[in-house]
């Protein structure tokens, strides 16, 4: 999976500013019909018709948000790409363009900038979006990467945070859970490896986790998963710090109380089986990991039926009068409030 493919090293300055922004922009395409000008002169040209646009930024900081030991170039800039669209289809929007903008330290060779657009391109390529601009610069330390996400939606498709109902059904997509595992997998490899150089980490047990850590994927297939079943969210949020944070996010901005069933939370089998190894509770980790890019919406309990069984949809609990709370429900039929502890907390226990 960590591949050292290349063991050239060209240095940035060898290229110059201009040189490097063409070599490394070379093989993006265009693909959609909203983009009339992309790289190539002060600003892209956008014609969007009368759809509405969306836009979402994020900024990732090596040492931050990102740790190159176990972290390759390739799958950093898919990732980085992923996040961004997963942001917009959490407002039920079409993605249609990113930018990227990249700072590097002189450490950087123009072979790790490849491997970086490699994956960048990977996704743009995969998501069928547009790569309309972006900046290069250099830094003093590290690695700094910001994409820019554009997307569009008709003016009626677009979900808000504050549309829940409180009797609304609490909906999840996917699984959650497993790209938190798929880290601490991730570390304890690099802990061995450091002890020991010479071992070769055997991920299979753990293949689903690490995928789930190293290349997640946007649901840009929920849209379409809605418009089959004519079905619009009331309200809607992609996972990114954790599940719990992300339902209080919901909540307080619907002003809504939520229950949330511990035996009806989506956990992959590999992940029970990891979670006990680690000695680790898995409903923990479910909850309050993050990075699973999966989307978590409400829906009216009359659309109940369009995705009961349905293999893409788990309801998870159910929105109720904002002075009820937030719970968790337990298996024990136990009633917990739910915290807003994502990531850092879990290194706690
Ligand atoms: P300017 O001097 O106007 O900022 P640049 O020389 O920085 O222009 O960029 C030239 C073109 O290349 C622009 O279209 C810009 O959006 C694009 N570009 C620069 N860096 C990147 C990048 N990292 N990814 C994608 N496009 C980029
Ligand atoms: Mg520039």
């Amino acid at each position: 999976m960590i591949e050292d493919k290349n063991q050239q090293r060209t240095s940035l300055s060898q290229l110059g500013e201009f040189g490097l922004i063409d070599h490394l922009t070379q093989n993006f395409k265009i693909v959609q019909p909203s983009t009339l000008k992309g790289i190539g002169d002060d600003a892209a040209v956008l014609d969007f018709k009368d759809k509405k646009v969306v836009v979402s930024t994020d900024l990732l900081i090596e040492g931050v948000h990102f740790d190159l030991a176990y972290m390759p170039l390739k799958h950093l800039g898919y990732k980085a790409v992923v996040v961004n669209l997963s942001d917009i289809c959490a407002m039920n929007a079409k993605p249609t363009q990113i930018t990227v903008s990249v700072a590097v330290s002189n450490r950087f060779p123009l072979e790790a900038l490849e491997e970086l657009f490699e994956g960048i391109t990977l996704a743009a390529d995969g998501f069928k979006v547009d790569v309309i601009g972006g900046d290069t610069t250099s830094s003093q330390k590290g690695l700094i990467i910001s994409i820019t996400a554009i997307g569009e939606a008709d003016a009626d498709e677009i979900v808000y945070r504050d549309g829940a109902g409180d009797t609304d059904l609490l909906v999840v997509t996917g699984d959650v859970g497993s790209a938190y595992m798929g880290l601490k997998v991730l570390e304890r490899e690099k802990q061995v490896f450091m002890v020991n150089p010479n071992s070769q980490p055997d991920l299979d047990l753990y293949a689903y986790l690490v995928e789930r850590q190293l290349k997640p994927e946007a649901r840009t297939d929920v849209r379409t998963l809605f418009h089959a079943l004519e079905l619009k969210p009331t309200s809607m949020i992609d996972i990114s710090d954790g599940l719990s944070s992300e339902i209080i996010h919901l909540c307080k901005s619907s002003k809504v109380g939520c229950n949330l069933y511990e035996d009806k939370l989506p956990i992959d089998p590999q992940l029970i089986n990891v979670c006990e190894e680690f000695n680790i509770d898995s409903t923990t980790v479910a909850i309050n990991g993050g990075e699973d890019y999966e989307l978590l919406f409400t829906i009216k309990m009359t659309d109940f039926d369009k995705i009961k069984a349905n293999p893409h949809f788990t309801i998870i609990g159910h929105m109720t009068q904002e002075s009820e709370g937030i719970h968790l429900i337990t298996r024990a039929n136990t009633k917990i409030e739910l915290r807003a502890r994502g990531w850092d907390a879990l290194q706690e226990e």
